[in-house]
């Protein structure tokens, strides 16, 4: 096979290419539009202004039905994508028209064969200019803490309103609304008083404990699947968001999430964006799996400086850190000398601080359900290493045990183990008030 490859030449090889299949994955930070194809393709883009689009000529294809079904995937909420057109701009030369929403960077790469995926072009679309993380979480906090006193302030006009117009009536109380009339202005017994005026944004970001919460995998990735085809990457998210709402209802407590929905996200950017907000804790949830499907129970990890703490840690480290290849990573773009240079920081203390908050999660989720071991197990999973920021990795059940998958489903068991979690997280925290970090914007 390698000597017929060098005889045909490039163009000849890409002849006849077909696509597998096309996929866009819209977020607010990126939107990905990856196109799956049985031989590697080549392919070319350029940004047209006035209107913005990103126009992508790619060589050796024909139009086929399966690259037409990109213009459907696009959906209406994209942040970036308006639409896209298709056509046949020379003979097997397909060129994409991607009207763009923002001005946009893109970058263009491309992956080869891995996991069930055949060769992939990949175009990443992020914003010319990137948000400021703590900032916006920041911002959103201020948001959140006004639109509750605002609803205070609102049934509190409401009933002294009521009261204005019926002054005759001793008893200003309504009659017990029933159950489903969610339209029933909320609960006014006491008088809450107003807010105090807010002591200035500086104030407010050093008093914060801000919590990183990393769903494991995504877009691309689906990290494990379970016998009955449930997927780690949506558990976990559920899980995630489910344990951002307990927390942010914790006074002085803010989470902030490395992926709020189906998109893939880096391992090291998982990393730089907890370090970004200057996250107290940084927390990454999976659903384990093995070959067997008698493996059960749930483990926490911190990062090990010496090798794993059994070979079952180093195997699932492994697992986890070949997230990437299957997520798909600009290599080029990566930087994955910085990630080195953190990775060779002292981690002595951040493990050590590891350690106490896994201990306290573990003890935690070990009353909602089974563990697999009873301590902490330490491994090199790369998304643990940030040098300066306690950081564990949840494994919060084995998706591969049909039990355990039909209980991650479950609303219920997640909700407890949303619940253990967050208690865990806060043990911590009321246990060791000195790890809270004084941050500086
Ligand atoms: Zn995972």
């Amino acid at each position: 096979m390698g000597s017929l490859v060098l005889l045909l030449g490039a163009s000849q090889i890409a002849r006849g290419a077909s696509i597998v299949a096309v996929r866009v994955w819209p977020a607010e930070e990126y939107t990905r539009v990856t196109i799956e194809s049985d031989q590697a393709l080549s392919a070319r883009h350029q940004l047209v202004s006035a209107p913005d689009r990103l126009v992508v000529d790619i060589d050796g294809l024909e139009l086929s039905p399966a690259l037409r079904d990109l213009v459907g995937k696009v959906r209406a909420d994209d942040p970036f994508i308006g639409g896209v057109r298709i056509g046949q701009n020379q003979p097997r030369v397909v060129r994409l028209v991607i009207d763009l929403k923002q001005p946009t960077a893109p970058q263009q790469f491309a992956l080869a064969p891995v996991a069930a995926y055949q060769h992939r072009l990949v175009f990443d679309l992020y914003p010319t200019q990137e948000r400021d993380p703590l900032l916006t979480l920041i911002q959103e906090k201020e948001q959140a803490e006004k639109e509750a006193a605002k609803s205070v302030q609102d049934a509190l006009g409401e009933f002294i309103g009521r009261m204005e117009i019926k002054p005759g009536l001793p008893e200003p109380r309504r009659p017990a609304a029933p159950a489903s009339a969610a339209s029933a202005p909320p609960e006014t017994k006491t008088p809450v008083p107003p807010p105090p005026p807010s002591p200035g944004l500086l104030d407010r970001v050093d008093r914060l404990i801000v919590v990183a919460l990393d769903p494991g995998h995504g877009g691309e990735d689906p990290g494990a699947v379970g016998p009955s085809g449930l997927r780690e990457k949506d558990v976990v998210l559920q899980i995630a968001l489910k344990l951002r709402d307990a927390l942010n209802a914790q006074k002085g407590m803010r989470a902030m999430l490395t992926r709020d929905d189906d998109f893939f996200v880096p391992l090291h950017e998982r990393v730089r964006k907890a370090r970004r907000v200057q996250a107290d804790l940084f927390v990454s949830i999976h659903a384990d799996a093995f070959i067997t499907p008698q493996a059960r129970g749930a483990s926490v990890f911190a990062l090990s400086q010496n090798g794993a703490s059994s070979s079952a840690a180093r195997w699932l480290a492994n697992k986890e850190n070949a997230a990437d290849l299957v997520g798909g990573v600009n290599v080029k773009a990566a930087d994955a000398t910085v990630l080195r240079a953190l990775i060779d920081m002292s981690t002595t203390a951040q493990i050590k601080d590891s350690l106490r908050v896994g201990n306290e999660v573990l003890g935690q989720i070990g009353k909602v359900g089974k563990l697999h071991k009873g301590s902490v197990e330490q491994a090199g999973f790369a998304v643990l290493k940030a040098p300066d920021i306690p950081s564990i990795l949840v494994e919060t059940a084995f998706i591969s045990n049909p039990e355990e998958e039909a209980k991650l489903r479950d609303a219920g068991y997640q909700a407890e183990l949303v619940t253990a979690l967050a208690s865990g997280i806060k043990r911590y925290f009321a246990k060791n008030p000195h790890l809270v970090r004084n941050r500086t914007l």
